[in-house]
């Protein structure tokens, strides 16, 4: 065991995921996930050396109580002394945030400030660093922002076509997300395809229940398919993605929608959801088409064609393409989606190699191509090692 254990949270308005990395390692040595917190039956799910360990909480029980149980948990196992930080997964860091930084009081208030941007995200963010700085109250406490890495896009790819007072006056802009995962695969593509990562362009599409594709020039965000909020962009699990805005204004006046009803049905029950009308799930939709259901099919149709243009369209803020990068659990399994947006783009003369697309899968990464000229390669992510190093390299910068 190393002294430079980092534990990881990742918290939602009712559920927390964390981690525990060895950054030494760069091993994951526990994980787990608490869920359904302020309910009838929250429930943690510790997964440490083979064995899932499932502890009940009394009724009620919010994200504190979550932590301070597994923070007991730490401390059975000896772990908790060899936890030197913590690393917060924050969603939105707005302009404030260009990289991760360690959390003081002006950092926590800079935090809630840019909340208004992301209402349902930092809240809980906000929840769980209030909760991890009671629990490990010795230890630094790091924030890490899905938006940071895209804060190098240029004004002309975030700004919307709106008066430019909202984005002055309100920050009404593209932001991005998921950027913990497109930098992550961005330095593992430079050292799969050999080019240093202020060389390397690619466009990395992380495709997991939230989807989202960058465009990456020269190791740099450059573009993305998320805007001011996760909802724009890819067909998603249960997110609808880019779609005509008047269609909100359509429902609320023509279809008698509240405002409620409209955010719930673009958020929750749109996207694959909403047009199979069967499932959020990937693998679901796959073996249902593969039985004739029509619904799956054409919603898997509409996924891979949608993300097929963005990819494409990604090509002019790049000029050059080395790679298109898959990641994310539908990425980094799905042969089948793979091979379809490819043979959509054949136009750039990509020619999947069936072994290897179907080799890569369950945590294999791998090219999939065989052709000249750009590659498609896939990349298991790994967004809590990039939160546990930030947040090492970032205690060392301060001693
Ligand atoms: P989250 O965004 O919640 O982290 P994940 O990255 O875990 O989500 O991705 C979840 C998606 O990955 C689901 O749609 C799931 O069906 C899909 N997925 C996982 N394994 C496979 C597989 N073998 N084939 C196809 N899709 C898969």
């Amino acid at each position: 065991m190393t002294d430079k254990l980092v534990f990881i949270l990742n918290c939602g308005s009712s559920s927390l995921k964390f981690a525990l990395i060895d950054t030494q390692t760069q091993q994951q040595i526990l994980s787990g996930l608490a869920d359904s917190l302020a309910s009838d039956s929250p429930i943690i799910t510790i997964k440490y050396q083979g064995n899932k360990h499932r502890v009940t909480l009394p009724a009620q029980a919010a994200h504190q109580q979550a932590i301070d149980t597994v923070v007991a948990f730490l401390q059975q196992h000896q772990l908790a002394t060899h936890v030197v930080a913590v690393g917060h997964r924050v969603v939105h860091g707005g302009e404030a945030f260009t990289e991760s930084v360690i959390i003081t009081p002006q950092v926590l208030s800079q935090i809630e400030q840019v909340s208004q941007l992301a209402p349902l995200h930092n809240p809980a963010n906000i929840i769980g660093i209030k909760a991890a700085q009671q629990a490990f109250n010795q230890l630094p406490q790091v924030a890490v922002f899905d938006t940071a890495f895209h804060q190098t896009i240029p004004a002309k790819a975030y700004l919307y076509p709106l008066p430019y007072s909202l984005y002055e006056e309100h920050g009404i802009r593209r932001y991005g997300f998921h950027g913990t995962s497109h930098f992550y695969v961005t330095q593992q593509a430079s050292q799969l395809l050999g080019i240093e990562r202020d060389q390397l362009n690619i466009i990395s599409a992380h495709l997991g229940n939230g989807a989202s594709v960058t465009a990456i020039k020269n190791g740099q965000s450059v573009d993305t398919s998320m805007g001011l909020t996760p909802l724009e962009g890819l067909v998603m699990g249960t997110r609808c993605g880019d779609i005509d805005p008047a269609i909100s204004h359509f429902l609320i006046d023509q279809l008698g929608y509240q405002q409620a009803q409209v955010n719930q049905l673009l958020n929750k029950e749109s996207g694959l959801l909403g047009l199979s009308q069967l499932s959020n799930d990937c693998r679901v939709l796959e073996e249902e088409a593969e039985q004739g259901h029509e619904g799956a099919r054409l919603a898997l149709d509409i996924f891979c064609y949608r993300l097929a243009k963005y990819i494409a369209s990604y090509t002019v803020p790049l000029g050059q393409l080395d790679a298109v990068v898959f990641t994310g659990g539908i990425g980094e399994n799905s042969d089948m989606i793979r091979e379809n947006v490819l043979r959509q783009l054949s136009i750039f003369g990509f020619k999947v190699d069936h072994d290897k697309n179907q080799a890569a899968r369950f945590g294999a990464s791998g090219i999939i191509t065989n052709n000249a000229g750009p590659q498609a390669i896939v990349i298991p992510t790994n967004e809590e090692l990039v939160i546990a190093q930030d947040s090492i390299r970032l205690i060392q910068q301060e001693q």
